[in-house]
């Protein structure tokens, strides 16, 4: 499997792409994403019952959509771990626009409803920069969607207002973030709170339909054809995976000489797959000398 989505014929320019938009009246902005081919990449890879296809689809649309808040260059990662039909759901989007997810150990999952998928669990929302430590924050799977936990954790963490939208039908992703801006436009707080409730409300009333099928430029005029608002290019997203056989090897290293010893005794020839690409890495006795350590006799 290729780790990169190719470009395919006859797709439409804004279907694999995030768009920030400001409001040119109150300090507010918002993202819109929308996933196909890269979310279609992912789902190529692994088969996935539709329940758990819609559930990796909301969780790519939110770590592209969370990613936006970062203002620095790096990744972001999405981990919820439930009790649920899907005991592990992981998305990643870095600042480069490169998208990759898995459903892990969810190869029986009949169910369709998140409470089902995803119940009874813990959402870890881990902000790795290129430079800088890493953050990491958690909040329980709560209410019944992935959107209302991951409003839960902006509720505890962010000290300006942020909501985010989502949904996928399987096929594609698609979602919505709006976040309040430090006052500028607005410095009285009866305003910026009158103004924030707008966005809001006409932004509840987004169909999961039109998350998914509408362009940036029309999912903004359908919401807020009323205000002024600005929109900024897109960023181009497509599955991408990190893995190299330089981290695979740094794995294998951590786990110690003795470990990779008997592994080696066991399988002759070393083998790792990564599970995001399904790209198989081999290491010999001879790649892995210096992990070894020098040989005894
Ligand atoms: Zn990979």
């Amino acid at each position: 499997m290729d780790k990169t989505s190719d470009e395919q014929p006859g797709a439409n320019p804004g279907d694999d792409e995030s768009r920030r938009f400001l409001f040119e009246e109150a300090d507010i902005r918002g993202e819109t994403v929308r996933l196909m081919r890269a979310f279609r990449s992912i789902t190529t890879i692994h088969q996935y019952a539709p329940g758990v296809r819609r559930m990796l689809g909301e969780i790519l649309a939110a770590a592209v959509l969370l990613r936006s808040t970062l203002k620095f260059e790096g990744k972001l990662v999405l981990q919820a771990r439930s009790g649920g039909q899907i005991p592990l759901l992981m998305a990643e989007c870095n600042t480069a626009g490169d998208v990759r997810g898995i459903a892990r150990g969810a190869a029986t999952a009949t169910a369709t409803r998140f409470d089902q998928l995803l119940g009874d669990g813990q959402l870890a929302i881990t902000i790795d920069p290129l430079k800088g430590r890493r953050y990491q924050g958690i909040v329980p799977l709560s209410g019944d969607s992935l959107a209302h936990s991951l409003d839960g954790y902006f509720a505890q963490s962010e000290q300006l207002g942020t909501r985010i939208w989502l949904a996928s039908d399987g096929h594609r992703a698609g979602g919505l973030l709006l976040q309040q801006l430090p006052p500028q436009l607005a410095r009285d707080a009866e305003q910026r709170a009158r103004q924030w409730e707008h966005a809001c409300t006409l932004a509840a009333t987004v169909e999961p339909r039109e998350l998914l099928e509408l362009p940036a430029r029309e999912l903004a005029h359908r919401l807020y054809h009323q205000d002024s608002l600005r929109l900024f290019p897109g960023t181009p997203l497509r599955f991408h995976c990190s893995c190299s056989r330089e981290r695979t090897r740094n794995a294998l290293s951590a786990l110690g000489s003795e470990e990779v010893q008997s592994l080696l005794q066991e399988m002759g020839v070393i083998t790792m797959d990564c599970e995001f690409c399904n790209q198989q890495y081999r290491f010999a006795r001879e790649d892995l000398q210096d992990i070894l350590g020098p040989t005894l006799h």
